[in-house]
């Protein structure tokens, strides 16, 4: 293999290219991406960014010493079997990584909205986010809580629309979301309310009501950008469809990141995950399949979320769960677990309790099941249950 071309600039684009160089690849290498910048980290985004604590997120990778030819501002348009086509022409491969991640999806109306993917995205949010703007955040998923949170830091008059009936109830279901509910103290939360369109001046909601607002942030998810694949002879469906190996359905082409599904052996399902934690490993597994090595991609997922002076942590994955525990009170420091049949712990949330997440996600590493009894008692260490 002489020549890898990686599509998709962001941390498992760069995160591709190290681990090729760690393995010992010497060939060429080219890194395409679509923007303008160096790679960055996208959670500092909706947090310390958008807070105004810092003004970028660049990862600290030295792109000259890995001898990497870096495309900015080039966008992969199609794929054929052994060359991608770019906005500056075609790229022959011997190797592929897609790594070109996710992009917002955007509700209908003509009146400008705003979402946040990109640093660009942030820093332009920031600058409106100034105190009495009206505010309203379409969502109350991770990134609507947490551009609420930045924008009620910054004085501005906070509306947040939720379609479900609790905060974070696409994320976490209904019934655990709404335990964080009190965090939106001097926000105008909507529950149950639907969003029809955008319009100049505010958002028009289904049923006919109207929210003013200077500022619209729509936070209603991501979808895999994948559309440039659209005319490949790839499967796709919900992303790029991997192995455990993280291997496409082409010939020494592989995915990671947000764009990729891969068949997660733990779990005996595919899995899409838009976590940090799967774009940071996932590149090890696509590099070692890439040259020929024998690897699996099979973690336990990860996330954080920093949200209304909380840090929320979550491990596992919660559809294999079947029963809810909570250990402590919402008012409070709180975990959930969430139990299997067999009480084995399938994954856990917690809020501003660490320890319950790094042992938690031993625990569903190791597969041990647990005593629901002392479960309860938030005193009693996790792995002590
Ligand atoms: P991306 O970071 O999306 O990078 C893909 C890159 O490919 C982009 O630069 C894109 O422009 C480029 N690209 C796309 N299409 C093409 C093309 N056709 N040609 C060339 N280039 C292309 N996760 C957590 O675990 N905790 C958090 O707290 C957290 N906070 C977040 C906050 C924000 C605001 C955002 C947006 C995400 C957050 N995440 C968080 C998720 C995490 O950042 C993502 O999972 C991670 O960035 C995925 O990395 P990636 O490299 O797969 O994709």
């Amino acid at each position: 293999m002489n020549h890898v071309v990686v599509v998709g600039a962001g941390l498992s684009g760069v995160r591709s290219v190290e681990a090729l160089r760690a393995r010992g690849f010497g060939g060429r290498i080219t890194l395409i991406g679509q923007e303008r910048h160096r790679p960055y980290d996208r959670p500092p985004l909706s947090k310390s960014v958008l807070l105004g604590d810092a003004d970028s997120s660049f990862v600290d990778s030295d792109l000259a010493a890995l001898e990497v030819d870096f495309w900015p501002g080039v966008a992969a348009k199609a794929l054929r079997e052994g060359a991608v086509e770019t906005t500056e022409g075609e790229l022959g491969y011997d190797g592929l990584v897609i790594a070109t991640g996710a992009e917002p999806i955007l509700l209908p109306g003509d009146g400008p909205q705003h979402v946040l993917r990109t640093l660009d995205d942030s820093l332009e949010l920031r600058a409106r986010l100034v105190p009495g703007a009206r505010v309203a955040v379409i969502g109350a998923g991770w990134i609507g809580a947490e551009v609420a949170t930045a924008a009620r830091r910054a004085g501005c008059a906070v509306t947040v629309v939720e379609a479900g009936p609790a905060p974070l109830t696409h994320a976490v279901g209904a019934e655990l979301g709404a335990r964080t509910q009190h965090w939106y103290e001097g926000i105008d939360l909507r529950l149950d309310t639907m969003v029809a369109s955008v319009e100049e001046g505010g958002v028009a909601l289904v049923g006919g009501g109207f929210v003013d607002a200077h500022v619209v942030v729509t936070g209603i998810g991501v979808r895999p950008a994948v559309e440039w694949l659209a005319d490949a002879d790839l499967d796709l469906h919900n992303g790029v469809v991997t192995d455990e190996h993280l291997r496409t359905s082409l010939p020494n082409v592989v995915a990671v990141g947000d764009c990729a599904a891969w068949w997660s052996r733990r779990f005996g399902t595919r899995l899409r995950v838009e976590h940090w934690d799967t774009a940071l490993g996932a590149p090890e597994v696509a590099a070692a399949t890439l040259l020929g090595e024998e690897a699996v991609y099979d973690p336990v997922p990860y996330f954080w979320s920093e949200q209304f002076g909380h840090m929320v942590q979550y491990a596992g994955h919660h559809p294999a769960g079947e029963r809810l525990v909570y250990r402590g009170e919402a008012t409070g420091k709180w975990s959930a677990c969430w139990l299997a049949g067999d009480d084995t712990l399938a994954a856990v949330l917690a809020v501003d309790r660490p320890r319950d997440l790094v042992q938690g996600r031993r625990i569903i590493e190791a597969g041990h099941r647990l005593d629901t009894e002392r479960l309860v008692d938030p005193d009693v260490p996790l792995r002590d249950c």
